[in-house]
């Protein structure tokens, strides 16, 4: 183990099976971990963490993962904001201190008819008026559609595979395609885009899964990378399915730090909330995401109701925890630096 991060701290590349061990450690070897992450995040990135908020703002979608709690066969209560409401929730958001607007979206129908011209429109006047780097989530698009994000300077295109392990996707995102999920970001990449890459754990994958794809999505150009935890929703197919133990998102996430020193990578409040901030950025994350205004009715994507009204879930409530850890976010100026092509 210890060798294992002398060879991260040197920048050496791991094998799979360090890889493997690393994911397996616990106890005193489980905190040297995050240790050496912190150590490398320090290296590069001094104390400065990043805020991004997030806007989720259809929940419609005409897919059917067996993970999500939108998934289209879910009976459930789904909204698409009015554009107004959007660029109103944005600006709230940019006056509060984001460095970022992640405007995410289930694959809406209605939006994949209208050739995604209202959401063109949207992003538009959300950069006009707030002047901050946009990141879109919106699902597979065709490669004309990222061409029109890239004309209007859209910074990042953000899609997650969830998993490399090909067999484990089919049976999560019924019926699509694994290499056209991959492609779309791929395609963005070239393009200009930045592009954010995410795995989600305790959707049944292996060890050796989980080694694989932190492998893998180390090696595809994504500044973002992201991990997240598995959470049972009422009415899909893994209601029953138990949420894993949270140490694995956190060597995730400290391991994805080892091998990708420069990297964005969340703590997303989208899976334990405010309370499990501290723990995603010991494993060294950089980047707080889900951050949401209050009382404006969205949802998030895993939690689609903890924290989001009673106001913890803001700029205010992660400054105050990074402050009590020594950190800082970093200025407006300090992240454009950072995420320059
Ligand atoms: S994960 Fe995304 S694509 Fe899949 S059902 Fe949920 S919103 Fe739709």
């Amino acid at each position: 183990m210890k060798a294992i991060l002398q060879k991260a701290l040197n920048g050496q590349h791991l094998e799979k099976s360090e890889v493997i061990t690393l994911l397996a450690s616990a106890g005193a070897e489980e905190r040297a971990l995050y240790e050496a992450a912190r150590t490398i995040r320090t290296r590069y990135f001094e104390d400065r963490i990043y805020l991004y908020g997030f806007v989720y703002f259809s929940t419609y979608c005409r897919n059917n993962c067996n993970f999500c709690y939108y998934r289209s066969s879910n009976q459930i209560h789904r909204y698409r904001k009015e554009p107004d409401e959007v660029l109103m929730i944005a600006k709230q958001l940019a006056e509060s201190g984001v460095h970022l607007l992640d405007l995410t979206m289930g694959e809406d129908p209605v939006y994949h008819e209208k050739e995604f011209t209202p959401v063109l429109s949207i992003i538009s006047s959300i950069k006009e008026a707030t002047g901050l780097p946009v990141m879109i989530s919106p699902g597979v698009v065709p490669n004309n559609i990222i061409d029109e994000f890239a004309k209007r300077n859209v910074e990042w295109y953000a899609l997650y595979q969830e998993t490399y392990n090909r067999d484990l996707f089919a049976t999560l995102r019924l019926d699509q395609e694994y290499d056209r999920r991959m492609n779309a970001k791929l395609y963005a990449r070239t393009q200009g885009m930045l592009i954010e890459e995410g795995l989600m754990t305790g959707i049944g994958e292996s060890m050796e899964d989980l080694a694989d794809s932190i492998l893998a999505m180390s090696h595809i150009d994504a500044k973002q990378l992201r991990v997240m935890s598995f959470v049972p929703q009422k009415g899909i197919p893994m209601e029953q399915t138990k949420s894993p133990d949270r140490g694995l998102e956190s060597k995730t996430i400290a391991i994805l730090r080892i091998l990708n020193p420069k990297s964005l990578i969340p703590a997303s409040l989208d899976v334990d909330g405010i309370a499990g901030l501290a723990s995603r950025i010991d494993a060294g994350a950089n980047v707080v995401t889900s951050i949401i205004p209050p009382n404006t009715g969205l949802a998030g994507v895993a939690q689609n109701s903890m924290d989001i009204d009673d106001g913890s879930r803001t700029v205010e409530g992660v400054r105050k925890i990074l402050k009590s850890m020594g950190l800082r976010t970093g200025t407006q100026e300090e992240y454009q630096r950072e995420i320059q092509v």
